[in-house]
């Protein structure tokens, strides 16, 4: 293990009914809110009258329209409305997407230069405006984290930053929020809680014990839950033991003492930045192929996860073997409950090959466990087409 301080400020509100905590908990913060959500999925679900019927008497400025793979043209926006209203909060309703808009509409909100350059890393953050969230998608750990990937639509990037001023002052879930989550975006978020754990296993460290068995833990809960969820899509204690799942897999404490190695999504947002496809459908194409590239480097680690996580038998295997049967069954695992598994299934050939490349080693060399140059880059997408 490497040394580390961990320190996760979100108060996290869980269960039913915890939308009843929201009135007492913006009121922490001011009067003047900023209500951020997507496209409209939580006017069709009731979440957006649960949410205003706690703000009542709250001014309240709406930004709508919030896209997957959020715009820096609508955190501008959202910056700017902060700025012209005096805003005290910013409350997010919405998935991933939504949190991450949010956060950068919170840090935007303090300072003259424009919110790309606070993606870039151009201008240091040094204060956000407090942030709220009320999830109804479990997925990218968002609503405990200080992380926020934003897309710039003029030049085809898709970045991730982050900041301690925006972790979430609050984060609400409340289960029954994600019972309306569609089959194709409930397989897209195990994908993605699945892989931000394998982000992490796959370190830089040695020794880390602890945070290994964390994370088979996770995985082993997600891979049991996944198909039982898919396949009775209303369930309350599935839908519950994943949303809990994908927050543990990205608030920071499975990564205690290392350092994750993060490259597949390095890729994948490359990928989303040319395609504004899914982000857990890229990972779920991205990951197998990442793992085949790279497990030269450890196989024993790859062993590690086959026998503890897939359940693989090594008796009379070599280490190569089992790791090689741990990556075969990710593959059938995510195959079986109806993931994407070739960038040929969003009609992905490779004629942008070389500018998803060129995008992805934007800031170099990437990656903690495995280092990547243009040449894996590119050895990876050909394998996935
Ligand atoms: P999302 O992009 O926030 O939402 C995907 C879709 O699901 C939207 O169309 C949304 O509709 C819909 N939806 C959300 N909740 C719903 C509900 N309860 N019922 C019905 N539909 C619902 O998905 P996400 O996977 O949470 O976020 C993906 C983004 O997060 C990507 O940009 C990814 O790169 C990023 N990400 C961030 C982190 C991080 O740590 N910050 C980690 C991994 C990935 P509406 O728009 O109508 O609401
Ligand atoms: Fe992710």
């Amino acid at each position: 293990m490497h040394n580390f301080t961990f320190q996760n400020p979100t108060k996290l509100i869980f269960g039913k009914q915890s939308v009843k905590k929201l009135r007492k908990e913006v009121a922490k913060y001011g009067q003047k809110v900023l209500l951020v959500y997507g496209g409209g999925s939580i006017k069709r679900n009731g979440v957006y009258d649960d949410v205003r019927a706690q703000l009542e008497g709250f001014d309240i400025i709406e930004l709508a329209g919030v896209a997957p793979n959020p715009r820096v043209e609508t955190a501008r926006q959202g910056a700017a409305l902060c700025k012209e209203h005096q805003i005290d909060v910013v409350l997010a309703v919405g998935g991933g997407s939504v949190i991450d808009c949010s956060k950068l509409i919170a840090a935007a909100a303090k300072v003259e230069a424009d919110a790309w350059d606070i993606v870039r890393g151009n201008v240091k953050v040094t204060e956000a405006l407090p942030i709220g969230t009320v999830l109804t998608l479990a997925a990218t750990g968002s609503e405990m984290n200080a992380s926020s990937v934003i897309t710039n639509g003029e030049t085809l990037q898709k970045i991730d930053w982050a900041s301690k001023y925006v972790f979430p002052a609050f984060s609400i879930l409340d289960p029954c929020y994600t019972l309306s989550v569609p089959r194709d975006q409930t397989i897209y978020g195990i994908v993605d809680i699945m892989s931000h754990v394998f982000e992490q296993y796959f370190h830089d460290a040695t020794n880390t014990k602890v945070t290994d068995a964390m994370c088979e833990g996770v995985l082993r809960t997600v891979i049991e839950t996944a198909p039982l969820l898919l396949a009775d899509l209303e369930n309350i204690e599935y839908r519950e033991t994943i949303l809990l799942a994908g927050t543990v897999a990205l608030n920071n404490s499975l990564g205690m003492g290392s350092v994750g190695d993060w490259g597949t999504h390095g890729i994948e947002h490359a990928v989303s930045a040319v395609y504004d496809i899914p982000h857990g459908g890229g990972l779920a194409i991205l990951f197998p192929n990442w793992m085949q590239h790279n497990v030269r480097i450890s196989p024993k680690r790859f062993a590690q996860l086959a026998v503890r996580v897939f359940d693989v038998t090594p008796e009379g295997k070599t280490i190569e073997e089992v790791a090689q049967e741990g990556i075969a069954a990710l593959r059938a695992f995510w195959t079986s409950i109806g993931a994407p598994t070739r960038l040929a299934d969003y009609g992905i050939d490779a004629s942008q090959i070389d500018r998803m490349v060129e995008h992805a080693l934007i800031d170099g060399p990437f990656g903690h466990f495995a280092r990547l140059d243009s040449e894996d880059v590119y050895e990876i997408l050909e394998k996935s087409l």
